[in-house]
């Protein structure tokens, strides 16, 4: 069976290079000539683990291929993925399917007889239905199908969660289109993963729900996290025993600066414009979305307030720039939020990511370091905004050595409450700081010894 995949970015490479170590022939194909030019020399243009391996194993084997050339690659494809960005439409709230209708543009006019084209990306309900339409429209005559397929696997631990779904969601309106489609799932099939099923639209609206549930979890544990910080209450005992309630479980809740990234934000606002545009408004969604901004710009808030009230001229380190490990991408991270308010307040920005692309916009004014403790030279204070490995296991003494004045705002409760004052930080953490945080101007710079330890 020969797969071709339009859209050759985090979702539509992990799904071509899966595919191909299935043991498909996959050709993957994309608009950017770089990202070629690199895939096709065995270059992952994106860090997401595991990939580059698999990657060069089956371009070796002659099961993996890369190309420009929509017509080429779709014109003897038994099945063709589109997995196209669906971003936020300009009024930052709608979901933009431009990208979507031009693949089903270029992909039509050199599709074969029997052809099934497996919609990937996160579309409204109603979507698969327009494309099978169009397709209808531009190829009165082909025999052909559309599935909607949502992909469910998250940045970071992609290929796993690619490999090992919780569930294959399967949306069809006829038997070629689910008979193929569970073909090319059969591997997982296998290994006893479930594989549903469902109409065109089910498919589609399922996506949205899980992914806006999600962000409803995450929000609901910051909101509790506020509370926990006005009652001396700790987010994390909190959080703890929720989760052993198998109601409840104990996933996605863990408190922070709010959620980012390239699905959460867009899903839910595209969810509840297109809830609202069909008479059907979801309110704890549009909820999710204001709390959500709020959350970021009041993390920013938090940061300049623990500097006092001229942070104009002071420096600070932010630690991690990626919406969360493990990924480069730092679309809707909430360390962009950060970084442009201590900009406009007149702060100086460093920072540490082992991943983020220096060039990412918003990132212009910020001056790099290799590693968190030249990020923390003579700074003001630590930002921890993202929970990468490298930043759990701070060697303290050095971090405090290295800064001119010891505070340490941790977004990610990486640390033990008590633990960094025991190495003379001043601490501000996430749903379980007391009291408020001094102004650092008033905290001496103590001796480098660990207090009772
Ligand atoms: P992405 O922006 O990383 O990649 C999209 C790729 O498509 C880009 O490389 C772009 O150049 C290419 N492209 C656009 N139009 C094209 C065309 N006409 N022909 C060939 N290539 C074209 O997007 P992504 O993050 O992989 O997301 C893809 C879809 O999957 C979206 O609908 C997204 O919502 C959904 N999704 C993403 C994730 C995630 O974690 N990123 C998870 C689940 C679902």
């Amino acid at each position: 069976m020969k797969i071709t995949i339009i859209g050759t970015g985090y979702v539509g490479l992990v799904t071509g290079v899966c595919l191909s170590e299935f043991g498909f022939d996959v050709t993957c194909v994309d608009k950017d000539d770089a990202k070629i030019e690199a895939l096709s020399n065995n270059v992952c243009p994106i860090y997401e683990p595991g990939v580059e391996q698999m990657l060069r194993t089956n371009s070796a084997a002659q099961r993996l291929h890369f190309t420009t050339d929509v017509g080429e690659a779709t014109s003897d494809a038994d099945v063709v993925f589109i997995a196209v960005g669906t971003p936020s439409a300009e009024n930052g709230a709608d979901v933009d399917l431009s990208h979507l209708f031009v693949a089903v543009n270029e992909i039509a006019p050199n599709l074969k007889r029997g052809a099934v084209v497996i919609v990937k990306c996160t579309v409204v309900a109603g979507t698969a239905a327009k494309v099978r339409k169009k397709i209808a429209e531009l190829r009165p005559d082909l025999d052909f199908s559309v599935v909607s397929n949502p992909e469910f696997l998250r940045e970071g631990s992609a290929v796993d969660d690619f490999m090992r779904p919780d569930r294959v969601v399967i949306g069809t309106h006829d038997e070629r289109g689910r008979d193929v489609a569970e073909h090319v799932y059969r591997p997982l099939k296998l290994q006893s993963t479930p594989i549903r099923i469902t109409s065109l639209e089910d498919a589609e609206l399922a996506k949205y729900a899980s992914n806006a549930f999600l962000a409803m979890k995450v929000t609901f544990i910051n909101e509790i996290a506020d509370l926990c910080e006005k009652t001396g209450a700790n987010v994390m005992e909190v959080a703890d025993i929720m989760g052993l309630d198998e109601r409840i479980g104990d996933r996605f809740l863990r408190a922070g600066p709010g959620f980012g990234g390239s699905c959460f934000p867009k899903d839910s606002r595209a969810l509840a414009a297109f809830a609202s545009s069909v008479g059907a408004p979801q309110r704890l969604v549009e909820t999710t979305v204001l709390v959500n901004e709020e959350r970021k710009k009041d993390m920013a808030r938090r940061v300049l307030a623990a500097l006092g009230p001229q942070p104009r001229g002071k420096t600070v380190a932010i630690l991690g720039i990626t919406f969360k490990p493990d990924t480069d991408d730092v679309r809707e991270s909430p360390s962009i939020e950060i970084v442009s308010a201590l900009l406009a307040a007149g702060v100086v920005v460093r920072a540490f990511d082992p991943q983020a692309p220096r060039d990412s916009d918003g990132l212009e004014q910020v001056n790099w370091a290799c590693d968190p403790y030249l990020a923390a030279h003579d700074a003001d204070a630590v930002v921890i905004a993202t929970e990468w490995n490298v930043l759990r296991a701070l060697d303290l003494v050095r971090l405090r050595e290295a800064m001119a004045h010891p505070l340490m705002i941790d977004l990610r409760n990486v640390h033990k409450r008590k633990e960094p004052a025991r190495y003379g930080f001043t601490y501000v953490s996430i749903g379980r700081s007391i009291a408020e945080a001094p102004h650092y101007a008033d905290v001496e710079r103590p001796e480098l010894r660990v207090v009772g330890g």
